[in-house]
């Protein structure tokens, strides 16, 4: 579509008068002169108010598996909007993209996963997976079964349920954070947390203190586990060999819900369609989002075991729970859409096969950089992590956090989106990048780096 002919600098204007962005820092908003302002996309690349295309490195954030300007999942609201624009779930009443989708996500789940709730968010997701999960406790008798057991930095949204379950420590002091009921234990950050040691060893110490505090609490008192498969806004924290495999032993030995967090693992991005199929486990309950409809609409789904739907349908009572747009059809016709898209052009596939080992190949490249102290990717999401001094994990300033957002600021002025968290620099393309564009990403983070050397080291300690 051709560009619109838009005011920018009014718009610019009307951003710092009026409108709040989210996860933003308002005052520097101000100082910046307002958002830049995205006008349009095609495929991998997203344009702004000012003529600058730049590559998207991130797939909007990190939701835009099939890229921009899918033809097909416009005619897909359309249609279901003439049709039928809305219809709720509370009343009895279902429409049929709403069905249609929750079978198809219990295919692609696959064994016992075979029921869907639908909400709007993945922050939605979480609270919902809150709510059933202690449901479900309490008609199975084991009403003191509440807390949930979580990671330090994990990410599972902004409500107030997801960023309690959620281990960002910045997030947790605005609004009175974590709510009562939730315990963090350690991440499975190696290059951070675990450098020197043996890479399987560190895993099984991690693991280890889900069971320490299992125990601490009282497993009695413990409803579930949950955990992103790979940590997103975390930093693109891959978990060890065999952390999994622990992490489900734990959950099983003691009778605990495993929760999979696959809001940015779902749908393609590690190679299958959903991360905890890659690690060989199987969840209980599987919050999912972003990819679902490629972010072309708002739509998010829980994955719910039969053992799980079998308590609440004996328990016969209401779960009092559900949003509005619950299944919202236009949302669900565009995200079945969506999932035919990635079928038909084999997506997973391209993934697994092709476009995650290309990645993981360019990136190498990066390793001989003297900023460089690891990249790692697992399909198409992955880190560069940046330090003060090779060979080691030592951080500019000593402490950890100024790097990743300079390097990040120098890409996008060179034609490349990433996100800057702390010290590392992650990417999460859409699942059509080509391979021209994985180098274009590589070679502008290569150019990146260098380019801002020089103020990464004279960043002072504060
Ligand atoms: C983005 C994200 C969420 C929250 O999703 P929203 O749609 O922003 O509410 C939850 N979990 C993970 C792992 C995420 O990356």
């Amino acid at each position: 579509m051709a560009a619109r002919n838009y005011n920018i600098p009014e718009l610019r204007r009307l951003d710092v008068e009026h409108h709040l962005p989210a996860q933003a820092n308002y005052a520097e908003l101000q100082r910046i002169g307002g958002s830049r302002i995205i006008t349009r996309a095609e495929g991998s690349t997203i344009y702004d108010g000012e003529g600058n295309a730049i590559l998207d490195g991130m797939a909007g954030l990190w939701c835009v598996n099939v890229g921009y300007g899918r033809e097909e999942l416009v005619r897909a609201a359309a249609e279901q909007m003439q049709e039928l624009p809305f219809y709720n779930t509370f009343f009895k009443t279902a429409t049929p993209p709403t069905v249609m989708l929750a079978a198809k996500l219990a295919e692609k789940l696959g064994g016992k996963l075979q029921h869907v709730f639908f909400n709007a968010s993945g922050s939605e997701a979480n609270d919902t997976v809150m709510r059933l999960v202690r449901y479900y406790w309490s008609l199975k008798g084991e009403p003191k079964r509440t807390v949930f057991i979580s990671r330090r930095n994990a990410y599972h949204g902004s409500t107030m349920a997801g960023a309690s379950l959620g281990g960002m420590a910045h997030m947790h002091p605005i609004g009175g954070l974590p709510i009562p009921g939730i315990e963090h234990v350690a991440q499975p950050y190696k290059f951070n947390e675990g450098f020197n040691e043996d890479e399987e060893a560190f895993g099984a110490r991690v693991a280890q203190e889900i069971e320490d505090r299992i125990i601490k609490v009282g497993p009695e008192n413990v409803a579930a586990f949950i955990g992103e498969v790979v940590q997103g806004a975390g930093g693109v924290i891959i978990p060890p060999k065999g952390y999994w495999k622990r992490v489900e032993a734990i959950c099983e030995k003691y009778g605990i819900l495993l929760v999979v967090d696959e809001v940015i693992t779902g749908f393609g991005r590690l190679g299958e369609w959903f991360g905890f199929q890659h690690f060989g486990v199987t969840p209980d309950l599987v919050p999912m989002a972003k990819g679902l409809s490629s972010g072309y609409l708002p739509i998010s789904a829980v994955g719910v075991s039969s053992d799980i739907v079998k308590v609440l349908r004996d328990g016969n009572g209401e779960f009092a729970h559900g949003y509005t747009y619950s299944g919202h059809p236009v949302a669900a016709a565009v995200a079945l859409k969506n999932i035919e898209i990635i079928e038909r052009e084999g997506l997973v596939e391209r993934v697994k096969n092709d476009a995650g080992p290309y990645f993981a190949e360019a990136l190498k490249r990066l390793e001989g950089d003297p900023l460089v102290g690891e990249v790692r990717s697992l399909g198409l999401i992955g880190a560069v992590e940046i330090v003060a001094k090779k060979g080691t994990n030592e951080r500019f300033t000593g402490k950890e956090g100024k790097a990743g957002p300079i390097v990040r600021d120098t890409c996008i002025k060179n034609g490349l989106m990433v996100r800057g968290i702390r010290d590392s620099v992650v990417m999460c393309p859409p699942l059509i990048i080509t391979h021209a564009e994985i180098d274009r990403m590589i070679d502008i983070i290569g150019r990146s780096l260098r380019e801002a050397e020089p103020a990464l080291r004279a960043l002072k300690a504060d």
